[in-house]
């Protein structure tokens, strides 16, 4: 345990559009939020290129942009920002209790969670492998697609999020084959037609991945598997970008709040309630379904309006009891 221990009223975790968010409304109703940025501060969106769908923004915004946006005004109230990882969370009393980077113990009244989702990977053991060296793996074009420029690589995914990051490759590389496991994209029309309309982008349908080849540093090429035909083939790249969806953010949640079989939290209907009286919840989460930076900071909004009526609730009835 730790020598002294931090109380507080509201603390936020994650730094996405739902923390800001939840934030910024938070600071303004003088909750005094402590929030914690986690792994990715700014969440996924900086690792988005251009948001052409956020109102208020009609010439577009970058990711990285919007977020450094979002924190600042955050910040003008009055938010705490902090670099840690919350690692341990205990709910069973009224006072909740976490630890950051597992040793500091903060107590608060309210807990906004906004701990978002992150990219999934395929699991091959060759992906793994030169995601771990470095080499040439990534779930991040826009990340790491300039290390490539003018180079040919592979992107696996069939949804807005390929599409959207092949089309952003294909305007640095030289070629960009996507691999897509059924006959159709799941991508929205615009989208599709985008990457069906781009030159350098081919399309291989009923196509998987067999391995991720290369020389033991980097990668070199993808082996390649059509599930109609049984066919193999060898696609030369440097580059294998994985844009297959995401996973809640959710685990250390687990046990004490109710969630589906994937991980998403569940919240009361039309609230940012969990089961947990003072834990809310809000952004990708609990959203496997319109997973936008826009719904994020809508429910952050509700998050932190919940959280301000729940701590009032507490409050006027310690008066009453005293
Ligand atoms: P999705 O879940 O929508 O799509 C995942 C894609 O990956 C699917 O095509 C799926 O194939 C494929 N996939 C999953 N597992 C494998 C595997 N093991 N091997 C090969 N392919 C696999 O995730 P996204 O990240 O694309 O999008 C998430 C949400 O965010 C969506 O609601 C989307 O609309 C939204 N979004 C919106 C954007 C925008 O509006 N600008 C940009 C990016 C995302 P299959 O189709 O066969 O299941």
């Amino acid at each position: 345990m730790s020598d002294t221990i931090e109380r507080v009223k509201c603390l936020i975790i994650g730094s996405g559009p739902a923390g800001y968010t939840a934030a910024i409304y938070a600071s303004r109703a003088n909750m005094f939020p402590v929030l914690y940025q986690g792994m990715q501060p700014g969440g996924q969106l900086t690792t988005t290129n251009d948001v052409e769908n956020f109102p208020g923004y009609p010439d577009g915004i970058t990711g990285p942009e919007m977020m450094i946006e979002l924190q600042k005004q955050a910040q003008r109230f009055g938010t705490d920002v902090r670099d840690g990882w919350v690692t341990k969370v205990d709910f069973s009393g009224p006072v909740h209790k976490i630890w950051v980077n597992e040793t500091t113990e903060i107590h608060t009244d309210t807990i906004i969670i906004s701990t978002g989702a992150s990219a999934k990977y395929l699991g091959l053991e060759s992906e793994q492998k030169y995601l771990n060296l470095g080499g040439g793996v990534s779930a991040c074009a826009v990340c790491d697609g300039f290390f490539y420029r003018n180079q040919e690589v592979v992107i696996v995914g069939a949804g807005d999020s390929a599409c959207e990051e092949a089309h952003y490759l294909s305007k640095l590389c030289k070629k960009v084959t996507m691999l897509v496991r059924r006959d159709e994209f799941r991508a929205s029309k615009i989208m599709e037609a985008r990457v069906r309309n781009t030159e350098n982008i081919e399309i291989l349908f009923n196509t998987e991945t067999d391995e991720v080849l290369g020389d033991g540093q980097v990668v070199t090429g993808v082996r390649v598997k059509n599930n109609v035909t049984g066919a193999t083939d060898e696609i030369p790249a440097t580059g294998f970008f994985v844009a297959i969806g995401h996973k809640p953010n959710t685990d250390i949640f687990k046990g004490w709040l109710d969630m589906d079989e994937t991980g998403y939290i569940i919240n009361k209907a039309g609230t940012a309630h969990t089961n947990v009286p003072g834990v809310f919840v809000s952004g990708d989460a609990a959203d496997h379904v319109y997973r936008q930076a826009i719904t994020a900071a809508g429910t952050g909004c509700m998050a932190a309006l919940d959280a301000e009526r729940y701590l009032a609730a507490v409050e006027s009835e310690t008066t009453v009891a005293s």
